[in-house]
């Protein structure tokens, strides 16, 4: 019977392709393949047939497979992978971005800073109707303000507004001008209590000094006009661009009723117009998960409307909206210091601001969940985590929906609620870009936190150890989208100022399948991609070093030669 078996399934295979009148359409072959399936081991060749993985296996089986009209690619050993997918980046904010005038937070001296202004301004590169406007002003800028007034107050700046927006994306600092437009003044800091009163800088007298936070900074950056949904379908189409040139086919737009910039409300179509237009000239050569913003106040009833939007874009080719994202608190670093803890700070004796009731939220966890939503969440402090995790522990004590919430920044979980991830199937998504002794963790966060918090920052391994699934996410444009960057963080966790929470590194392995299968899942796509399974979409990279066996260092160079969308190639160097 033995010698029967291979005959009987190469003629059930083209039975298969003689029924269906299908036809393989590409070979991808003598690589090095990592499918993603959990527990498979490498493969050399895989067959496409109509956008779809057809087969996975030896050269000699899926040579086999070869017709007439087949193309044939000899990868000669290369390795191949899965698309890349990124569960949380602001993409088309990051399209905008790349056009317009960025420090990416380089410390440069002022004379610098004051040519490279001048030289953003007339090429148009820092202008915003009539305001001048820079990002990724590195924070260090504010221990320098009376140095700004100095020298953007006066002279050629004293009619100009300018605006220099930090790049943790939460201070800035704006010139006299700019403030005046904005109605910052001393009344206004005089009318402000407590704790508001330090969101925006000032002198004795009650002068504002330009330096300007969160609250502080939003009449000021309500100034900038928003984009055109022409400019957005330009940004979206070169940070796709972008994205494809990294080797990453799918997203999280976690902001997607966000226009960069601009307010939201339960009718804001923010970015997704863009989508919606890119799609129609058939440009969307990426899976898209869009989310809408819910406030973080929000009742089940704000659902309904947020329901209306999501309606306008169903049936769009490669996009979808599987649910809503919400903020549970803010940012850690100091002076900011909103992310919400569980051990106060130790400067302020404060725990930061939970931006939801727990109940009320609690409610909202179970009514998104109810209708097939996802939820995601935004939690940076320990005690964000706990009470998000606890929303969805009372929504899973209803129903078992399958759907995978997920948590995103994670930067201090309390140990405790380690095995709570896997135990509530929530995905943890994470930027590990950003686990790096640096500035930002040790300068402006480890003087403030518990000496537990700090030892488990942006904890990967104790999060891994007790089961959870990690998704790779960028959060771009706040950092870098380069998923190779974030692996090589994740593996060695160094800095500049040495390595952060060592015990807390992963091993690549574990990065890919965040960046692949596991992402996929984050954006309940799981079915469709993620991983280089027969019917799944042909979304493939080729790279250009051997991902498994070169030094971290290297692994963090990794370029990307060719990027796959549906088998057909959108990416190529
Ligand atoms: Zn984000």
């Amino acid at each position: 019977m033995k010698p029967l078996f291979p005959l009987l399934l190469a003629s059930a295979i083209a039975c298969a392709s003689m029924e269906t009148m299908a036809a393989t359409d590409l070979i991808l072959h003598n690589a090095k393949i990592y499918t993603a399936e959990p527990g498979q081991a490498l493969q050399q060749a895989i067959a496409v047939e109509n956008g779809k993985v057809l087969a996975v296996g030896s050269d000699a089986q899926i040579l086999a497979l070869k017709q007439p009209a087949t193309r044939l690619i000899d990868l000669g050993g290369k390795v191949l992978m899965p698309g890349f997918i990124d569960s949380h980046t602001h993409l088309v904010k990051g399209g905008l971005q790349m056009h317009q005038a960025n420090l990416n937070n380089q410390d440069m001296p002022l004379d610098e800073l004051e040519r490279q202004l001048r030289q953003w301004r007339d090429d148009g590169t820092a202008r915003r109707g009539e305001f001048l406007s820079v990002g990724g002003v590195p924070t260090s800028y504010w221990d320098r303000i009376g140095e700004l007034e100095q020298r953007f107050n006066h002279g050629e700046w004293a009619t100009t507004p300018i605006l220099l927006a930090g790049g943790d994306y939460h201070t800035g600092w704006a010139n006299r001008a700019l403030l005046a437009r904005a109605g910052v003044d001393a009344a206004k800091v005089k009318a402000l209590q407590g704790e508001e009163r330090a969101t925006i800088g000032h002198h004795d007298n009650g002068e504002p000094n330009g330096f300007l936070v969160d609250a502080g900074l939003y009449p000021v950056q309500a100034l900038l006009p928003l984009a055109s949904d022409a400019e957005l379908l330009v940004a979206l189409e070169d940070a796709q661009q972008h994205y494809h040139s990294l080797g990453i086919t799918a997203w999280m737009e976690p902001l997607a009723n966000e226009n960069p910039g601009g307010d939201i409300h339960n009718d804001s179509l923010g970015v997704l117009p863009a989508y919606k237009a890119l799609a129609a000239k058939g440009g969307l050569n990426a899976h898209v998960a869009a989310l809408l913003m819910a406030d973080s106040k929000a009742t089940p009833t704000d659902l309904d409307q947020l329901d209306q939007v999501r309606q306008q874009f169903q049936g769009i080719a490669n996009l979808s909206l599987p649910g809503i994202k919400v903020f549970a608190d803010g940012v850690a670093e100091h002076p900011a210091q909103s992310a919400a803890m569980l051990e106060p700070y130790s400067n302020s004796g404060k725990n930061g601001e939970l931006l939801f009731d727990p109940q009320g939220f609690a409610r909202l966890v179970d009514a998104a969940d109810a209708r097939g939503w996802l939820v995601h969440v935004h939690a940076i402090g320990d005690r964000a985590v706990h009470e998000s995790l606890n929303a969805v522990a009372y929504a899973r004590k209803q129903r078992h929906s399958g759907i995978h919430h997920s948590i995103t920044h994670l930067q201090m979980v309390t140990p405790g609620d380690f095995a709570r991830f896997q135990a509530l199937d929530v995905i943890a998504a994470m930027q590990l870009d950003w686990a790096a002794a640096d500035e930002m963790s040790v300068d402006l966060v480890k003087p403030y936190v518990t000496a537990q918090a700090y030892q488990y920052m942006y904890p990967a391994h104790s999060l891994l150890s007790n089961g959870a699934t990690i998704a790779g996410a960028s959060d771009w444009p706040i950092t870098t989208a380069d998923p190779w960057k974030a692996i090589y963080q994740a593996l060695t966790r160094k800095g500049p100022q040495g390595v952060l929470a060592p015990a807390e590194a992963v091993d690549r392995q574990t990065m890919f399948q965040a960046y692949t299968l596991n992402a996929a899942r984050a954006l309940q796509l799981d079915r469709q991609i993620g991983s280089l399974k027969p019917g799944k979409q042909a979304d493939l990279i080729v790279l250009d070093r051997d991902v498994f066996q070169v030094s971290p260092e290297a692994l963090g160079d990794t370029q990307v030669l060719k990027t796959y969308f549906a088998g057909r190639e959108v990416f190529s160097r």
